[in-house]
């Protein structure tokens, strides 16, 4: 686009509240090889609809299978909801390129204007939403860093459901800022491993004084609420579900651009389960799909869990305790333990089946980056842009960096667009260890990814 153009911008694409989409968009309808089916984790056949049910709520087990439908309405009243703090803006992120003295645009979509802090509200209400409708009583999950929890924990609030949260019990403690928000919107939270189910007390046995993990926590709150009468479990990511509520980034940021008449050349986001990213490149990843456009999409993971670049793509458990169904996804084995210095949060050992199979079929590129590079782009962005940006953005901002400065280098004048995906605010201990000076880069050793690949199903291993 010429320069002309980009000066009549306004500083930030704000959508206007009818232009909030109206449907969430399903990728799998445009894929021409489908995605791998669900595996039962004791038949290792295919998973019914009926059987998810079980855990899932109704109507997001079917969602979770649904590979025909290409545009799934929004209920009206999640719609609603959205308007609290959508549609997100998106920013031109002026001083930054000033900073780097380039001649690539670079915009990015900015999730974290909502108490919880991330684009996880997004799924979590319209998750809360069909638990409601369906009668339930209450939901159980897991969190890390607890930013699904505290938006399970709002939209638990608006909808007076039960919340029962399975913390990792290291984030329990560092996090207590988390855990008291959560509180504060009326959730349980309880550190995992517990003593409160089956499989918490076989890991304490295990690995005692364990720090615990994801893995872990998805184990204990899936057979929490298989337990209990009118629950259902509800999860944050790696599930197609939650890329499918996520891609209302994706179709804003879409329907953004175009206002302007602005095409992106490049769409950067990081990758945790892959929900943000899915989310994102969605109505993009669907052009390439539908061959109508082609466009550099970039995940970014940290390399002290490198799933997508290091991992197998294979079907693995999608939690330590084997319980729930096996999906078929790049994963480091689902035993894997992050390394215990590794502070910028996407510790799971998986990725989302769609995300998965994109970047198999090379419509996604991927690169890990190491967390001091991290923590270094955070405070560059932090100082010109003025939001603090959460770990996890931080590594779709680090890429962003680099591309920036790749099209200094070429001289090209290429459009990158990021996801920030939320704020930091919580995140100071590790903003302080790097302040400090103290933190250390932690990629995944050799040694410690082939222990961990021991812990995928023999199988498929
Ligand atoms: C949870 C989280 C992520 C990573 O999760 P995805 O499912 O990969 O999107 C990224 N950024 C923030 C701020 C998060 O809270």
């Amino acid at each position: 686009m010429n320069r002309k153009a980009i000066r009549e911008l306004p500083y930030k694409i704000i959508l206007e509240e009818h232009e909030l989409p109206k449907n969430w968009y399903n990728m799998r309808a445009d894929m021409p090889g489908k995605v791998a089916p669900l595996l039962d984790p004791e038949t290792m056949e295919p998973v019914t609809t009926e059987a998810l049910q079980k855990v899932f709520c109704t109507e997001t087990a079917a969602q979770e299978m649904d590979e025909e439908n290409r545009l799934i309405p929004i209920p009206e009243d999640v719609r609603h909801f959205y308007k609290m703090y959508r549609p997100s803006p998106l920013i031109h992120a002026e001083y930054l390129e000033k900073l780097l003295d380039t001649p690539a645009k670079i915009f990015y979509k900015f999730e974290g204007n909502n108490t919880s802090g991330s684009h996880k509200l997004n799924s979590a209400i319209a998750q809360a939403y069909y638990a409601k409708q369906q009668g339930l009583k209450g939901v159980t999950t897991e969190t890390g860093a607890g930013q699904w929890g505290t938006a399970l924990a709002m939209a638990c609030a608006f909808y007076g459901l039960d919340c029962r949260v399975f913390m990792v019990k290291c984030s329990y403690e560092q996090k207590p800022f988390r855990r008291e928000v959560m509180r504060t919107y009326g959730a349980e939270v309880i550190p995992s491993p517990s003593d409160t189910t089956m499989v918490g007390r076989k890991i304490l046995r295990e690995y005692p004084g364990t720090p615990g993990s994801l893995g872990c926590a998805v184990s204990e709150a899936v057979e929490a609420a298989m337990q209990q009468e009118k629950y259902r479990y509800v999860l944050g990511s790696v599930l197609n579900q939650v890329v499918l509520h996520q891609s209302i980034i994706g179709l804003e940021t879409k329907a953004a651009l175009e206002k302007y008449g602005i095409t992106p050349d490049v769409i950067i986001g990081c990758a945790g389960g892959g929900s943000n990213l899915g989310g994102l490149i969605a109505p993009f990843a669907g052009e390439m799909l539908r061959g109508e456009k082609s466009y550099r999409l970039i995940a970014v993971e940290p390399d002290a869990c490198p799933s997508l670049t290091r991992g197998k793509f294979v079907y693995d458990y999608c939690d330590t305790g084997r319980i729930c169904p096996l999906a078929k996804m790049y994963t480091l084995g689902n035993g894997f333990m992050p390394s215990a210095i590794h502070s910028g949060g996407l510790r799971y050992h998986g990725m989302n089946p769609i995300v998965s199979q994109l970047y198999a079929d090379q419509i996604l590129e991927a690169v890990a980056v190491s967390q001091k590079e991290v923590f270094q782009a955070a405070t560059t962005f932090a100082r010109v842009e003025g939001i603090l940006p959460a770990p996890e953005s931080s590594h779709a901002i680090c890429i962003a960096i680099r591309e920036a400065l790749r099209c200094k280098r070429e001289n090209r004048a290429e459009t990158i667009v990021f996801g920030l995906t939320g704020t930091g605010y919580f995140d100071m201990l590790s903003y302080g260890k790097y302040n400090a000076g103290h933190l250390a880069d932690a990629p995944l050793s050799a040694q410690d990814l082939e222990k961990s690949f021991h812990t995928l199903p023999e199988k498929f291993r």
